[in-house]
């Protein structure tokens, strides 16, 4: 079965201004390096708009009416000092969320082994009822709650390996007693949340902190030493990746000394797990990562061990 590739051109119309890290060009660099001859087999396909009732089983009703109200005709309308909306911003998070809900369809049917979302805006920072950290909808969350309702999911993990701590995702794994939430973070950074002693009500919570300056071998330990086993121990029906790649050490917003190929080896691991408990039933969906050619090579290596391990 082929690795599916969801994207959208509208993706590329949310535009939060000039030098704003998270910017179209991000989105262009990955679709760049998935371009290869390597990549030809994967199968491609635009994502559909999200579904109101999917997005309101994580955000309420009134939280995604005044995100879709407050895109403006013209300019950027500011929800958070590093997050506004323009123009394209509405549809752009419709496809993202959409993507995610498409991805966890294909794969839960049996019709795609396991995905990735090549979307922004990102997710992970979207709380319940608040946009930050330049997202609007939890785009994992929403991707969770579609395997759960439609699929009949009933153990959904998240592992969120990007630099920053997916603190609105684990709002949402906080909620559910099986949904499972691991990350790995830089610490201290934005958003500050994620200490390790952050275990939830239902102790399906799994931070690892990470000092600015660990590298490869701090990143790696994070993962064999304490939440692949903890993945394992879940057992899910799903995988949910939360693929942000601004952990590398080219990153220019965090301070870790991550390399590409750590990327890959994360990737093949998680698949290995996938691969024991759930017939390698995973979907990944892009969250950070801003040195545009670091974002391309590590998007590039995470989508080769999706397609190959
Ligand atoms: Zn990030």
């Amino acid at each position: 079965m082929p690795t599916l590739l969801l994207t959208h051109p509208a993706c590329l119309e949310h535009d939060m201004g000039e030098g704003h890290p998270e910017c179209p060009d991000r989105l262009r660099a990955v679709m760049a390096a998935l371009e290869s001859e390597e990549f030809m087999f994967l199968h491609r396909r635009e994502a559909p708009l999200a579904e109101r009732r999917d997005l309101e089983r994580v955000h309420p009703a009134d939280y995604v009416d005044f995100v879709l109200n407050r895109v403006p005709e013209r300019g950027l309308a500011r929800l958070d000092p590093d997050t506004a909306l323009s123009p394209g911003s509405g549809e752009a998070a419709l496809r993202a969320a959409g993507a995610v809900c498409d991805a966890v369809d294909a794969v839960m049917s049996g019709e795609s082994r396991n995905a990735f979302c090549a979307i922004r805006p990102p997710g992970h920072h979207a709380e319940a009822a608040q946009a930050m950290g330049f997202c609007f909808f939890n785009n994992a969350a929403v991707g969770a709650v579609r395997a759960r309702n439609r699929h009949g999911a009933d153990r959904v993990a998240i592992i969120d390996f990007d630099v920053h701590h997916g603190n609105g995702t684990q709002s949402f794994a906080d909620r559910y007693a099986d949904v499972f939430y691991g990350s790995s973070h830089q610490s201290p950074a934005y958003p500050g949340t994620g200490s390790s002693r952050e275990r939830g009500q239902y102790g399906n919570i799994c931070n690892v902190e990470l000092a600015p300056g660990s590298g490869t071998e701090q990143f790696r330990a994070a993962y064999t030493e304490t939440i692949l086993p903890r993945l394992r121990d879940f057992n899910p029906e799903l995988l949910i990746i939360s693929a942000g790649f601004d952990a590398h050490a080219r990153d220019p917003l965090c301070q870790l000394r991550v390399k590409t190929e750590d990327f890959g080896w994360l990737t093949e691991e998680l698949v290995k797990v996938a691969n024991d408990c759930c017939d390698g039933k995973v979907v990944s969906t892009l969250e950070g990562g801003y040195d545009l050619s670091a974002l391309a090579a590590s998007a590039a290596v995470h989508v080769r061990a999706l397609m190959h391990t």
